[in-house]
C-alpha cells in the first residue's frame, strides 16, 4: 500500500482551514473547517484530533466493533469540537468535514463521513464516488430536482446540511466495503472536487505512479482557479512498482 497526501491553500485564500490525518496502522481522514477568523482551522484540526484519540483502540477491536468505534468517533470529535464552539466567543460558528477511512489490511475498507469532503474509489478505470455529500443541491439532487451536471455549478452549493461541531446530533454515513490490490481511494476536500471534474479525476488517475497522480491531481485544482484549500490522500491498494523492483534484486 502506498499513501500520498498532499494539502495546499489554493490561489485565493490565505489559511488553509484543511486538515489531514494519517494514524498508523490503515486511519486516513481529510477535514474541512469553516469559521470566522482562524476558527476554521482550529475546527478542522481538533476534529481529527479528537477522532484520532477514539480510534486508537481499533488495533484491538474486533471486527464487529469496528463500525460502532468509527460512528463513536466522528461523534466524539463532533461534541469535541461542539463545546469548543459554544465555550469561546472566537470560535462561535465554526465546524468542520470529517471524511475517513480504516483499512484493517484484511481486503476490507471502512468509511465514516460527515460533509462535504468525498471518497472516491478508482477501479477498472472507473472512478467512483462512495461518500454523500450532505450539501442542500445534493438532497436538491436527490428529490429529482436538479442534475448532478446542475449541482456541480449551483451557487448554493456550499450549504452544508451537517457538519462537525455545528448540532449535537449528526448522521453519520458508514461503510464497509470490499477493495482489492487493484484499487486507489481518494479522500478529498471540496477544493480538489468542486475545480477538478470527476471526469477530470479520472483522466488523471490514469496515471500509475501515485506521487506523480497526486501531484497532478493537486496542480489540475490549482490551474483550474485553486479558489479553495486543496487536500486530498491517495491511497494506492497495490505495493509500489518501484519496491516490486528493489526485492527482486535483492533476490
Ligand atoms: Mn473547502
Amino acid at each position: 500500500m502506498l499513501v500520498v497526501t498532499k494539502t495546499h491553500p489554493g490561489l485565493v485564500r490565505e489559511n488553509n482551514e484543511d486538515a489531514i490525518l494519517v494514524q498508523e496502522p490503515y486511519i486516513y481522514a481529510v477535514a474541512d473547517g469553516m469559521g470566522g477568523h482562524a476558527s476554521g482551522e482550529i475546527a478542522s484540526r481538533s476534529a481529527l484530533k479528537a477522532f484520532g484519540a477514539a480510534t486508537h483502540s481499533l488495533r484491538r477491536d474486533s471486527s464487529e466493533h469496528i463500525r460502532d468505534t468509527l460512528i463513536e468517533a466522528v461523534k466524539k470529535a463532533n461534541n469535541h469540537v461542539l463545546k469548543m464552539a459554544v465555550s469561546n466567543d472566537e470560535y462561535t460558528g465554526m465546524g468542520t468535514t470529517l471524511t475517513a477511512v480504516y483499512l484493517p489490511g484484511n481486503g476490507t475498507a471502512y468509511f465514516c463521513h460527515v460533509g462535504d469532503s468525498r471518497l472516491y474509489i478508482y477501479r477498472d478505470n472507473t472512478l467512483e464516488k462512495r461518500s454523500h455529500d450532505h450539501t442542500y443541491v445534493e438532497d436538491l439532487k436527490d428529490k429529482g430536482c436538479i442534475t448532478s451536471e446542475e449541482a456541480a455549478i449551483h451557487p448554493e452549493r456550499h450549504i452544508l446540511m451537517q457538519a462537525i461541531g455545528v448540532e449535537e446530533n449528526i448522521h453519520v454515513q458508514c461503510e464497509i466495503f470490499s477493495i482489492t490490490p487493484n484499487d486507489r481511494l481518494l479522500i478529498c476536500s471540496d477544493g480538489l472536487s468542486d475545480m477538478v471534474t470527476d471526469a477530470e479525476i479520472a483522466e488523471i488517475m490514469l496515471e500509475a505512479d501515485t506521487e506523480i497522480c497526486a501531484t497532478n491531481l493537486l496542480e489540475k485544482a490549482l490551474n483550474n482557479g485553486g479558489r479553495d484549500n486543496v487536500s486530498l490522500i491517495l491511497i494506492d491498494m497495490a505495493q509500489s512498482p518501484k519496491k516490486a523492483e528493489e526485492v527482486s534484486e535483492n533476490v
